[in-house]
């Protein structure tokens, strides 16, 4: 039985004809940029994700972005970051002329360490990003107060928790802003590039609205230096018909979760613990070992699929060395790039699939023990 690691085509092919009735739709309403498509999915979004606010945005890395930069944050400033993340958390960081300051996650949960947040701020600290990775949200309530304590702002990092909740709260507004990407392999995902900002705060979504569209509000009067960064109509109006889909698919993924950690808490996997005041939306199951190529491998000649969610820090990247932080300067992260790997998971994976996953899993453990 293959099982691959995940199959864009399964949920296209799900909503076939009431996508392609959309997008047919939008192309021949003759408006192509902006407009009521994109209006309606940010109203959709907003209420879907517990905000008063949505802006749709070209990607998710301009979502972080724009929401640093309507913060007011640029050259000089520091803004706290997972030292586990994807990169385009640090880069959002970069492109804004602040500098990325790493910390250290929680062990287990792979999100950021709460109480490691207080003893790297500095008199440039100017905002925190907790990133929800792998669809858990990080412990927002602790972090939250160590920002207000100190003035700056919490920008969450939800491109990966599309759904999911904090404390029975939607990820959409608990901090100051959340940047939103809809990749096309993320829990809602466009058939393209595509991403959003969701706030309470009408004023920063106004600045990020603004700075989107070339500085401007009014057409051909620009107020500051903005981009083109804008959500296309295709787009937003098919993950409208996606959205309406989302709550179903993420339950399915949390089955499959359940499934995963029954069937393998005998394996010698590490397997994600599960934070109590987090309800996860599973974007990617991802599980340890010393042995991690080994299981690869071997799950590879039974024709399963395993990505590294990621395989290098970001401060052992070649982007980031003229930061200076060697090798050994964030062993937790380190120690999870190092060991990490992820499981299939989408929404149409059948119990069989993962069944044989489980199997193949427990069959590596026997072979090497
Ligand atoms: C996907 C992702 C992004 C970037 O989103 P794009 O739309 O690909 O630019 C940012 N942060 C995290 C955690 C992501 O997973």
């Amino acid at each position: 039985m293959k099982v691959p690691f995940l199959d864009l085509r399964a949920s296209y092919l799900e909503l076939k004809a009431e996508l392609d009735e959309t997008i047919v739709r939008v192309l021949d309403s003759g408006w192509y940029v902006l407009g009521e498509e994109v209006d309606k999915f940010e109203a959709n979004y907003a209420a879907y994700s517990e905000a008063a606010h949505c802006v749709g945005v070209g990607n998710g890395l301009e979502a972080i972005r724009l929401a640093l930069l309507a913060m007011g944050l640029g050259p000089g400033d520091e803004v706290i970051v997972p030292s586990n993340t994807y990169i385009a958390t640090w880069l959002a960081v970069s492109q804004c002329g602040a500098t990325p300051v790493p910390v250290e996650p929680a062990t287990g949960t792979f999100n950021i360490d709460p109480s490691k947040i207080e003893e790297a701020i500095t008199s440039k600290t100017r905002a925190v990003i907790p990133v929800h990775l792998y669809g858990q949200p990080a412990d927002l309530d602790p972090i939250i107060a160590v920002a207000r304590r100190y003035g700056i702002f919490v920008l969450e990092d939800g491109a990966q928790a599309h759904g999911a909740r904090y404390k029975g709260r939607r990820i959409g507004a608990h901090g100051d802003a959340v940047a939103w990407s809809f990749y096309p392999g993320k829990n809602l995902g466009a058939f393209g590039d595509a991403g959003a900002v969701t706030t309470d705060d009408p004023d920063l979504a106004r600045r990020i609205r603004v700075l989107r569209n070339y500085g401007s509000e009014r057409k051909y009067v620009n107020e500051v230096r903005g981009f083109n960064s804008r959500l296309d109509p295709i787009q937003a109006a098919a993950l409208g018909v996606k959205l309406k889909y989302l709550d179903r698919w993420n339950q399915a993924r949390r089955a499959i979760a359940q499934q995963y950690l029954s069937g393998l808490a005998s394996s010698s996997l590490v397997l994600p613990k599960v934070d109590t005041n987090a309800e996860p939306v599973w974007h990617v199951f991802a599980v340890q070992s010393e042995d991690r190529n080994v299981f690869q491998v071997e799950l590879a000649k039974s024709g399963i699929g395993t990505l590294i969610h990621y395989p290098i820090a970001p401060h052992l990247q070649e982007a980031y060395l003229d930061l200076g932080h060697g090798k050994g300067s964030f062993p937790l992260s380190e120690k999870i790039h190092d060991s990490v790997f992820s499981l299939p998971m989408y929404p149409q994976m059948d119990s069989e699939q993962v069944d044989a996953v489980i199997a193949a899993c427990v069959a590596v453990k026997h072979r090497s023990a």
